[in-house]
């Protein structure tokens, strides 16, 4: 069962073996393995516990509750909306369900430059294996693929590039279109219906509405965790103090979060703690259709095209597709007053298509860093630099064509003043128009960085085998350990790579 510490009354002291902070991909993979091989496993999550009985398909319910800074987090220049997880689970409760194992070159660039040993693709295949068959992970066929996904399917064909269908961890999906609202049914294998019981089973004690504020170290252990309850509808803490002292510390808060708390504690003396942070930016382009598209119901990403992600010199990207639900499609499309309603109304006849840039190859290409706010909070700087501009001009205009192929009627772009296209031979107009923070709408669903990996103390933060540099008994397995962003959605690499780090934890 899982405890909740807002009811706590008194302080609390727990001392296990191994502390894990964070329950998400990463948390809840390295919680379950290590559980299984006999040690005694503490998870502490800052966000609640939330179940199928709780998930109303409410956008208004889920934000607050499901979501880090209750849906509002963003950059500070507020250029991009930042999307991520906040409860059991972390951000595969309200993930939606794309699984990738991490690409050959990805690894072979990560070895290279980043002298990383031992994540290899076979090292790593035995891992992956497992964990497609614990969470039904599948490639799907076309019949699951909705209109919204089908666009992007049909306008690729139309233009001869790349394209295929994506696996999914879901068994017995429904095809209700509300992954990012909590799956009402339990057909997404999220991890708190997988790995957080998997590990339970093997008597691991996971509290939710524990967070860990801060890393008390001595020498170079960490020798106690301060964590405080938080009030489940408040969201504010009790003032009740969870004090843990853990032989081993595994710190799996994600990416910003880890760095941040990383950063609380006093543990960046080499400086690199926060830099490198990705977070594969993502434009989106809007397409009206005359015929019903209805985005907000069926698998909300089956189609997906590699054919843009590795450009020669430029920054590359990839192609999928959102669900588009009204109070994120609100507040994602621009203009104001009748204009913006009118589009509203046109919902469901709405198409969208994301171009997810792939951040971190390019020399020079650090990406944003994460630093904290005067009360401890992660505060998120991310640049616009030339080559994102011109990676999401290009993908502007690549994903305008795709919908024209495909029979939009028009196309619009999320600039802030938007540009509506009437046909195609107007694309070009895409390359006039400024691209910058609060120029246009941005996003990011995928953050990875922060506490780099790598074979160098002086420019990463975590060895090969997920251990600080620094801190003997202190191990990081999360997306804030990936020295790059991915080229693909990230949930199944992190799932891979914490069942590794869990062989190399002792
Ligand atoms: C809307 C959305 C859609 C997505 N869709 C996909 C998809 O289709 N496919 C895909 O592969 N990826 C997708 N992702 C991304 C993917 O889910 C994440 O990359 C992945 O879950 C990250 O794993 P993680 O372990 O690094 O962090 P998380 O899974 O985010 O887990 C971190 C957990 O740690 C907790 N935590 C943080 N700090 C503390 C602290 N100090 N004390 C206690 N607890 C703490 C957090 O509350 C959180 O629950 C999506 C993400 C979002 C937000
Ligand atoms: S689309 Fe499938 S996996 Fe997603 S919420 Fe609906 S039933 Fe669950």
């Amino acid at each position: 069962m899982i405890k909740s510490a807002s009811e706590l009354k008194t302080p609390l002291t727990l001392r296990p073996d191994v502390l894990v902070i964070g329950s998400g991909a990463g948390g809840a993979v390295v919680a379950a393995r290590l559980a299984a091989s006999g040690a005694k496993v503490l998870v502490l999550e800052e966000g609640g516990h939330y179940t199928r009985a709780d998930f109303n398909m409410r956008e208004d319910w889920a934000y607050p509750r499901l979501y880090q800074e209750r849906g509002n987090r963003a950059t500070a220049d507020l250029g991009f909306t930042i999307l991520q997880g906040r409860s059991i689970g972390g951000s595969t409760t309200i993930n939606w369900t794309t699984s990738f194992r991490t690409p050959d070159h990805v690894l072979d660039h990560w070895a290279r430059a980043h002298h990383i040993e031992g994540l290899t693709k076979s090292a790593l295949t035995p891992h992956w294996d497992t964990i497609e068959e614990r969470l039904g992970i599948h490639h799907v066929g076309l019949d699951e693929v909705n209109r919204n996904n089908g666009v992007l399917y049909d306008g690729l064909g139309k233009l001869g590039l790349h394209r295929d269908t994506t696996s999914r961890n879901v068994r017995g999906c429904m095809k209700s279109g509300y992954c990012g609202m909590g799956c009402p049914v339990d057909a997404k294998q999220a991890m708190a219906i997988t790995l957080i019981p998997d590990a339970i089973e093997k008597g691991a004690d996971v509290w939710a509405g524990a967070r860990v504020e801060r890393l008390e170290v001595a020498g170079s252990r960490v020798v106690r965790a301060h964590a405080v309850a938080i009030d489940k509808d408040t969201d504010r803490p009790t003032g009740v103090a969870i004090t843990v002292e853990p032989k081993l510390c595994v710190l799996s808060g994600g990416a910003i979060n880890s760095p941040a708390l990383l950063l609380r504690s006093g543990l960046n003396a080499n400086g690199r703690v926060g830099l490198r942070t990705f977070i594969h930016p993502v434009i989106a382009m809007f397409a009206q259709f005359d015929e019903p598209i209805e985005a907000f119901y069926g698998a909300p990403q089956s189609v997906y095209s590699h054919e843009f992600a590795r450009r020669d010199g430029k920054m590359g990207f990839f192609l999928e597709v959102p669900p588009i639900h009204p109070m994120l499609a609100a507040l994602a499309l621009t203009g104001y007053g009748q204009a913006h309603r009118d589009l509203m109304v046109q919902l469901p006849h709405a198409q969208a298509i994301i171009a997810l840039s792939i951040d971190g190859f390019l020399p020079g290409d650090e990406g944003g860093r994460v630093t904290l706010k005067s009360n401890g909070a992660p505060k998120v700087d991310y640049p616009y630099t030339d080559a994102l501009r011109e990676s999401f001009r290009e993908s502007m205009k690549v994903m305008a064509r795709i919908q024209f192929a495909a029979g939009a009627r028009a196309v619009q772009t999320l600039h802030t003043t938007p540009i509506r296209i009437d046909r195609e031979s107007e694309i070009a107009r895409i390359d006039d128009a400024p691209l910058g923070p609060c120029l246009n709408s941005a996003f990011t669903a995928h953050q990875m960085g922060g506490c780099s990996m790598g074979g160098d103390p002086k420019t990463s933060v975590v060895r090969s085998d997920f251990r600080h540099h620094d801190i003997q008994n202190l191990f990081v397995v999360d997306g804030s350990v990936l020295p790059t962003s991915l080229g693909v959605n990230p949930s199944e690499t992190i799932y891979g790579l914490a069942s590794y780090a869990s062989t190399k934890i002792h």
